[in-house]
């Protein structure tokens, strides 16, 4: 299986926290917090244009500016989601700055913040000098008994959250492809269908639900010519396709170790393929990691073992352990794993 998402941490993992996503063979990413990011590089910032945010604490918020800087004049719409309090911080840092000269620049920014009772919708225009204009306010969906909430749907995937005690809410996240589209490239050959574009589309009217009998045409581009050809979506997926499980990202960062806390990660994260998740702490520190509202390694490693992920990633560790990074991943890995 070629996986649909390929996802990578934005700086070491003592560094500001952050997850890249790549979505693959498109040029999109979602970026998961705005700590430092001047590593990713100004094409990589440009492609996210979903952000997620799990609070605005400094290292997880810093990087809004960097950001702001590659995406202005361009004609792109940033849409930041996060916790309450998310587009007064948005706001601040727009209004730190002057913008007499932008007028024509293209660049929008909303804001979501997704309160236990709804979702409040901001939107900032370079047009205007980044004035705040509220949008009506909307419901949240497909709450759980656990409060896992959706935050964005897209025809290939959802973002889901959980918020999380850190004295103040943090959103942790859960990214989950609807299901992954699987080509037989050797039946498709025997059929003298190349692989190429045109798969990529046939994947889209898979998570647009289009039904068996939808009928698209495709260009296909053979060795030496090419060819348009019209094509029933069910016999494409009876010759050449498998429908299988989607690929499931987790992100947890900032939060106590608590009996809430855990039940609504394990909620979330439960069956991912990747889980990454804060380990600031080793366990013989645990009294000031419940102090500071941060996670052990050891906590993370229960967690993830308890929800069934596949993988575990830690991140965010203390600059109290610099030297130490690999006790910490041991920690985590013995607790998750037993080894
Ligand atoms: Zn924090
Ligand atoms: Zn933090």
């Amino acid at each position: 299986m070629n996986p649909s998402f390929s996802s990578f941490l934005v700086n070491d993992v003592f560094g500001d926290p952050g997850l890249f996503v790549e979505v693959r063979w498109s040029k999109r990413a979602l970026l998961f917090d705005l700590g430092h990011n001047d590593a990713l590089g100004p094409t990589r910032l440009l492609r996210a244009s979903e952000i997620f945010i799990s609070h605005t604490h400094m290292d997880h918020f810093i990087g809004f500016d960097t950001l702001l800087r590659v995406a202005l004049g361009r004609g792109k719409t940033l849409r930041i989601h996060g916790p309450p309090g998310l587009t007064s911080n948005v706001q601040g840092k727009l209004h730190g700055y002057t913008w007499n000269l932008v007028g024509g620049y293209p660049l929008t920014i909303t804001v979501h913040e997704f309160h236990p009772d709804g979702i409040k919708t901001a939107t900032f225009l370079a047009t205007d000098g980044f004035q705040r204009h509220d949008e009506p306010d909307s419901p949240l969906s497909h709450c759980t008994s656990q409060g896992t909430f959706t935050v964005f749907c897209d025809p290939m995937f959802t973002v889901q959250a959980s918020a999380l005690n850190h004295r103040i809410p943090s959103l942790a996240y859960a990214l989950q492809e609807q299901f992954h589209v699987n080509f037989n490239k050797e039946r498709l050959h025997e059929a003298g269908l190349p692989v190429g574009y045109w798969l990529k589309e046939v994947k889209q009217y898979f998570w647009q639900g289009q039904p068996d009998d939808f009928r698209f045409l495709a260009t296909l581009y053979h060795e030496h010519h090419i060819e348009t050809r019209e094509f029933i979506l069910g016999e494409i997926r009876e010759r050449f396709v498998t429908i299988t499980r989607g690929q499931k990202i987790a992100y947890v960062v900032d939060a106590r170790y608590d009996e809430v806390n855990e039940r609504k990660i394990i909620e979330l994260a439960r069956g991912a393929d990747i889980f990454y998740c804060e380990a600031p702490y080793l366990d013989r520190d645990a009294d000031k990691a419940r102090d500071r509202y941060h996670l052990t390694a050891k906590q993370a490693g229960i967690m993830a073992k308890k929800a069934g992920v596949r993988e575990l990633v830690v991140l965010h560790f203390s600059p109290r352990y610099t030297g130490l990074g690999h006790e910490i991943e041991a920690e985590a890995r013995e607790a998750f794993r037993g080894q």
